[in-house]
This record gives C-alpha cells, structure tokens and sequence, in this order.
C-alpha cells in the first residue's frame, strides 16, 4: 500500500466529472487500498478518487458506526429528510462549514468483487455519503446549494 498525495481546492482536477469503473482490476484495488491507507493517514472519514488525481467514480468512507465502506460507481438511490451539521474536507484542509444535506441517504455501488451492494446512513454516514459522491461530480462542500456558512479556520 501506499499513502498518496491529496490534491487541495484550486486544483481543477477536483472540479471535473469521474468516469465510471467499467472493470475491476489490480489497479483498482490497489487504488482502494491506497485510497483507505491516505484517508487513515490523514484522518478523514471519507476521500473520493479524484482527490488522489484518479478521475474515476470510486469512493472509501469510514466512520465509527460504519466501519469502512468501498464503494465503486455509487449512486444515491434515495434521499430523505434534512440535516444541518458541521462538514469539512481533507482538500479544504482546516476549514470546516455547515451544510444542507438529506437526513437519510441510500447508496447503490459494487463492493471491490464487482458485487452490488446498497448502505443507508444517517447523521455523519449520510454527510460522507453525499460530500464524497459529489467529489465524483467535481463538486465541493462550499459550493452553492450546500454550504449554508462556513465556520472560519481551525488551526490544525
Ligand atoms: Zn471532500
């Protein structure tokens, strides 16, 4: 495994659109791992592909309830409710802002043997849900439409 670098707000590769995993190779694999081994490393609770320099839809969560979840071409299948609460990014290192996001989340992907699996969040696990599939969309926490304020700078 290996700790990757991860790219910071300002990098255009953050703002554009991943493509889907049409086949699961050893380089996919190898991705997750490094992806699981940075987002551990940096002590985030979720990191999507593109902020590594990969642009393709694959997605590590990982929060105390949840335990770690992989996740390849995600999609939010349903969303419902609504909820406030603080979000920060290890792209946006440092800052963090509350958001508008669904209370309850349902994510349909494939596990890393290319089996289909769906998970339902709340709270934390429906923020990382919605915050890392928009990262394969090229969007970010502060973006319009979800950040309602940002909290100001933390120092790290
Ligand atoms: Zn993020």
């Amino acid at each position: 495994m290996a700790k990757l670098k991860i790219l910071k707000e300002g990098d255009p590769t953050l703002r554009r659109k991943s493509r889907p995993v049409t086949e699961i190779t050893p380089r996919i694999l190898t991705l997750l791992d490094d992806m699981v081994e940075t987002m551990r490393d940096a002590n985030g609770c979720g990191l999507a592909a593109p902020q590594v320099g990969v642009l393709r839809r694959v997605v590590v969560i990982e929060t105390p309830e949840s335990g770690l979840i992989e996740l390849i071409n995600p999609e939010i299948i349903r969303a419902e409710g609504e909820q406030k609460a603080p979000e920060g990014c290890l792209s946006i290192p440092g800052q963090w802002g509350i958001t508008r996001r669904p209370a309850s989340v349902t994510v349909r992907a494939l596990n890393r043997r290319g089996e289909p699996f769906e998970v339902t969040g709340t709270d934390l696990l429906a923020r990382a849900l919605c915050h890392e599939t928009d990262h394969l969309d090229g969007r970010l926490f502060t973006d319009e439409g979800i950040l309602i304020e940002m909290l100001g700078d933390e120092e790290e």
